[in-house]
């Protein structure tokens, strides 16, 4: 078949992939527990319920402007101001279809083809794809020190004259790493000094932990005029629990919002009406949600980190936010892919191998469940794993027998 060259060379959304392989097993009856989700099982928030409802029961359901609602860009921009003490106009904002789309789409309007694009290892999955889909080469860099914390001198030494960007994702999927105030301040600056653009991913900065502060990357900006080459990226999916609703939205420099309002204009139109008002909804609504979502989420970190630390062969670093839990398993298999296809047949639950993260060895635990879920899980997974475990495990009415250790 004579497929594209770019189109050949995309990998499937291995989350999205296992997501769907769980949710097969879970129709058929199969008691899945889910450790492998990158979203929360709260509800949205009521606010966003009910101005999405009043649409659709107007039954007047339009089109809407590239760049997203007016109302939607004026939430954005009460946000910004909010959270990253930043006054930006409707010029500098883009609503989209997620943040994965944001994300693309300021790819597509800055990347030209063997242009390089910088991110620390682990990385989110859908990074190294998006920049190929620009005909861009994806730059991994790992923390020469072996920790999830990168350091300038880590992406300065991977800098090349095709380098065109560097993303930075902090908190971090997958291991919830948040960086240091230090670190953003010198990325930032670097990043001005070497003319390079610089995505800030922070569709998890309000979900953190032990009291820590969202991080303003616009504070560390010398340059804060229109030449400013500081894309930052956020979105409702998981900070209000809606991930289904697909909005996401960046702030960037008036030419930049141009051109991207330009290629999401005859890539997918503005974001569904629908939802967009959701957004609108969740963000001048009430914000009790979120933390009482970012409360549940570290007293499931709390409890992921007590139970991982009791199992002998695993190392695993605590998390600082978001919903993840990225852990060192290698003692037990070194290769993941086949570790996590292992963990689903024999005891039915469902992680994400570190190889699509980039780190071999690791699995990514996900805590976005109930606190049942993760020490359940985590017991199957160490009765699979450990030796020293009994021979069988009771799984509701099920009996399983280990035969393979
Ligand atoms: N960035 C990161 C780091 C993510 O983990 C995700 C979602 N998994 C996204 C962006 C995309 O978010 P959305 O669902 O809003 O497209």
């Amino acid at each position: 078949m004579s497929l594209s060259l770019i189109g050949k060379s995309i990998a499937a959304s291995a989350t999205l992939k296992l997501n769907e392989t769980a949710a097969i097993l879970k129709a058929k009856g199969e008691p899945i527990i889910h450790l492998g989700g990158g979203e929360p099982k709260s509800k949205a928030p009521l606010d966003a319920i009910l101005s999405a409802v009043a649409l659709i029961n107007s039954g007047e359901v339009r089109y809407t402007p590239a760049d997203g609602l007016p109302a939607l860009k004026q939430a954005i921009i009460r946000y910004t101001e909010d959270f990253y003490n930043r006054r930006v106009t409707p010029q500098h904002v883009i609503a989209s279809g997620g943040a994965k789309q944001a994300i693309m789409v300021a790819l597509q309007a800055i990347v030209n083809p063997q242009e390089e694009v910088i991110f620390p290892a682990p990385y989110w999955v859908s990074y190294p794809e998006m920049v190929k889909l620009c005909g861009g080469v994806p730059v991994r860099v790992y923390p020469e020190d072996g920790s999830f914390y990168p350091s300038l001198r880590d992406i300065e030494q991977v800098v090349t004259s095709y380098t065109k960007a560097v993303i930075i994702n902090s908190p971090n999927n997958p291991t919830g790493a948040m960086y240091s105030e230090q670190f953003v301040a010198e990325i930032v600056e670097f990043c001005e000094k070497r003319g390079l653009w610089l995505i800030m991913d922070d569709i998890y900065h309000r979900l953190i932990f032990d009291g820590r502060k969202p991080i303003s990357c616009y504070k560390f900006a010398k340059d804060l005029s229109e030449n400013s080459k500081l894309i930052v990226i956020n979105g409702a999916s998981k900070q209000y629990a809606m991930t289904g609703f697909r909005i996401g939205w960046a702030v960037a420099n008036k030419k930049l919002i141009e051109v991207m309002t330009n290629i999401q204009g005859h890539q997918t139109s503005g974001p569904s009406a629908v939802t967009q008002l959701a957004a609108v909804g969740a963000l001048n609504g009430l914000q009790s949600s979120v933390e009482s979502l970012r409360l549940t989420l570290e007293n499931n970190r709390n409890v992921m980190i007590e139970r991982l630390k009791a199992f002998e062969g695993v190392r695993v670093t605590k998390p600082d936010g978001t919903f993840y839990c990225f852990a060192d398993f290698s003692h037990y298999s070194k290769n993941s892919t086949k570790l996590a296809d292992f963990l689903l047949d024999k005891v039915r639950v469902a992680t994400v191998p570190g190889i699509e993260f980039g780190m071999e060895g690791y699995l990514r635990l996900s805590t976005c469940g109930t606190v049942k879920d993760i020490t359940e899980g985590i017991e199957r997974i160490k009765w699979a794993l450990d030796p020293n475990s009994p021979n069988e495990l009771y799984i509701g009415q099920r009996k399983l027998v280990r035969d393979w250790l």
